[in-house]
């Protein structure tokens, strides 16, 4: 309806030539007009139509005009009609009244002024087509809010729907990575140990071939199922007091073979300042940066990959690892943050990978609420970055500056020789945080200046921390020239070298050399390595240890005892094939059960549990044993969880279920033998 549509309009009166006086002012009006002749007709037609109003006589035979306005008052349908009474009727003040009272809204006096009746006509019938588009959109909001409200519920539903599917998937791949990493597992232990079997040079290639093949199918398989718990948000962040530190230092010990593989110097930085001791999921942490470094080191063939943490002002951690590598295209800079997506995606690629690394890492970061960004220039390198809060751990505060100034490493002055700008950068930091005095130099020649120098003015340096590949002179030549010139070792030399070749630390130590320490050093480590240099120790434990009788071999008695559990025949033969050599007895059964009832019956030092399998699994098996130790008053026997879920929630489970540690499969030989020894001291 719009100003101009026509509406009904009702005139009533018991005169023919009145209606037709009313009907002909009105005519121009755009207007259906309805006549009655009595109250009785009138009701019949209101009744039928709708009206914007009713113009009505006052007196007429029958009923008059108040009676008919009175019993359309009266009904539902016909209240809210305005009615305006003509009438000849004196303009006494009780007859008006009478009117309202009847429900008029107005009043005109006969002879009828058409001017004015046209105006009243116009204000009625403009306010009911103003009343009808508002109950329009009145109804069409209604209409919308219902439509909006089905849509909303059907939303819900296909939420519901796709959070059931995207947990169904997650479910599904988890059983899949179990079902794919146990034969996995067997796979590259095998490969493992036949490369420990005498071999042609073709035969070792063909297991290398073996390794590495399971090693990227098991990176797959591992991406695939972080990819799908992220997205199916089955991820929930640890919140848990840990050392920015020891998750930098793990990072660079994980690469560090990598990194140095390929001549390339791997480092990283805490920058003064930012206080280490932190709040948050390290593990999630550690996976970020692993992913971001490893990258860093494939993509780069020569130069440095450099992590670095800084404090912002706003008190957020700013995460950095850049590299000097190929660099990234600029329009491929956005690409590569998504699913199975790669820079060069050429079927002739140079470089390996499944382009999930990166669409991982930014979705971990952005649940730690922060967003990850790359800065790159092709041909020099890449720089990726994240910002993220994470509360400082009070029990961390104590910094360890703190504990090396009180150990009053403070007097000391050291040399740095170092060809890697980024290396004595942090070394610097390091050591000048500890209150040390630092010198540098950038090569063999100028550290033989300044050592020759100092000696000359008889100040000489407390200790030189001498990098052990350098271009031009290496450190063992440096220290190798500086004894030849006559010159006797002024001060504590310490050699920090990326590789370790067979007899290389020897040979430092015949040169004098104090300690060798493997890159990229762990502050604490260097830490240690400078008091026992500064105090001399490592000199006597190093006669010590070379004076002590050889360890005794393990006796039948010394054996540890060793309870193993595993459904999978190719996994047992492999536990037994791991620990043939080690000094170990070992009882080996195939499900929960058998290991609960052999513990009971038999003494062990340790237990291997699979979690898979059938009778009784391995979650339960652990249960029962944790019960029955304490019912029996037994010491608790270390059990480590050996299954093919890696991700933390099922590492949680293992641990709940009363299992010490985990080890995912496919396991390592050595990671084994190592857990072994740890838990049985
Ligand atoms: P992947 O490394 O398995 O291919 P990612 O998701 O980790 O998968 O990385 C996606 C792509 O981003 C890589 O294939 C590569 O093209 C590009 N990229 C990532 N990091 C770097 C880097 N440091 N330097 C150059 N290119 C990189």
């Amino acid at each position: 309806m719009d100003s101009k549509s026509k509406v009904n309009v009702l005139l009533v009166d018991d005169r023919p030539e009145n209606l037709l006086a009313l009907e002909s002012i009105l005519e121009e009006m755009p207007l259906n007009i309805f006549k009655a002749n009595s109250g009785n007709e009138a009701l019949g037609h209101l009744l039928s139509n709708d009206f914007a109003l009713v113009l009505m006589d006052v007196q007429m035979p029958d009923m008059d005009g108040y009676e008919t306005a009175e019993l359309m008052r009266g009904s539902e349908r016909t209240r809210a009609i305005p009615i305006i009474f003509v009438t000849a009727i004196s303009k006494k003040e009780k007859n008006i009244f009478r009117g309202y009272e009847a429900g008029a809204v107005d009043f005109l006096f006969k002879p009828v002024q058409p001017e004015i009746l046209v105006s009243k006509v116009e204000v009625f019938t403009s306010l009911y087509r103003q009343k009808s588009i508002i109950q329009k959109q009145v109804a069409d909001l209604t209409d919308y809010k219902e439509r909006l409200e089905e849509a909303v519920a059907e939303s819900k539903q296909l939420a519901r729907e796709a959070d059931q599917a995207n947990s169904a998937k997650s479910d599904f791949l988890a059983n899949m990575s179990h079902e794919i990493r146990t034969p996995l597992n067997a796979i590259i232990g095998m490969a493992e140990l036949l490369g420990e079997t005498r071999l042609s040079s073709e035969q070792e290639q063909y297991v290398r071939v073996f390794n590495s093949a399971g090693e990227n199918l098991l990176t797959l398989i591992n991406d695939i199922l972080d990819l799908s718990k992220v997205e199916a948000g089955h991820i929930v962040l640890e919140q848990t007091e840990f050392s920015l530190e020891a998750v930098l230092t793990s990072v660079c010990d994980t690469l560090s073979l990598k990194a140095h593989g390929k001549n390339l110097e791997l480092n990283s930085r805490i920058v003064p300042g930012t206080i280490v001791g932190r709040i948050g999921d390290p593990t999630r942490l550690r996976q970020i940066l692993l992913n971001l470094a490893s990258n860093s080191i494939k993509f780069t063939s020569a130069g440095e990959v450099s992590m670095t943490v800084s404090t912002l002002s706003s008190g957020m951690l700013r995460f950095e690892v850049s590299d000097t590598g190929i660099g990234i295209p600029p329009d491929k800079l956005d690409l590569i943050f998504e699913s199975f997506e790669q820079a060069d995606s050429s079927t002739t690629r140079k470089f390996g990978g499944t382009g999930l690394g990166l669409a991982i890492s930014r979705r971990l970061v952005e649940l730690m609420g922060g967003r990850i960004n790359v800065e790159s220039t092709e041909g020099s390198g890449s720089t990726f970055s994240f910002v993220i809060e994470l509360p400082v751990a009070d029990d961390y505060s104590a910094s360890v500056e703190d504990k090396c100034i009180e150990k009053n490493l403070k007097d000391l002055e050291i040399l740095i020789v170092d060809d890697n700008a980024t290396n004595r950068l942090i070394q610097r930091e390091t050591l000048a945080g500890w209150g040390i005095k630092v010198t540098e130099a950038s090569d063999g020649t100028t550290a033989l200046g300044i050592l020759k120098r100092r000696g000359e003015i008889g100040t000489q340096f407390d200790l030189v921390l001498l990098d052990g590949l350098m271009p031009g002179m290496n450190g063992l030549e440096v220290v190798s020239k500086y004894l030849s010139e006559g010159a006797t070792i002024p001060s504590s030399i310490m050699m920090l070298t990326s590789t370790m070749p067979q007899g290389y630390s020897s040979e430092c130590l015949r040169k004098g050399v104090q300690n060798c320490l493997l890159k990229p050093v762990r502050r604490d480590d260097l830490r240690k390595a400078i008091e026992e240099a500064i105090s001399d120790r490592s000199k006597e434990v190093l006669a010590e240890e070379k004076h002590s009788p050889a360890p005794e071999e393990k006796t039948e008695r010394t054996l540890i005892r060793i309870l193993a559990a595993d459904d999978s025949s190719d996994n047992r033969f492999l536990l037994t094939a791991f620990l043939k050599k080690f000094p170990c007895s070992l009882t080996i059964v195939e499900n929960g059960q058998e290991a609960v009832d052999s513990f009971k019956e038999n003494e062990y030092d340790i237990v291997l549990m699979d979690m898979q399998m059938p009778v009784l699994d391995g979650f339960a098996a652990a249960r029962i044993i944790r019960e029955w130790e304490v019912v029996n008053g037994h010491d608790a026997t270390p059990i480590l969880a050996l299954t093919a879920y890696a991700l933390p929630e099922e590492i949680k489970h293992c641990i709940d279920a009363g299992c010490d540690s985990h080890i995912s499969k496919p396991v390592r030989k050595k990671k084994l033998i190592q857990a072994i020894e740890d838990f049985t001291g």
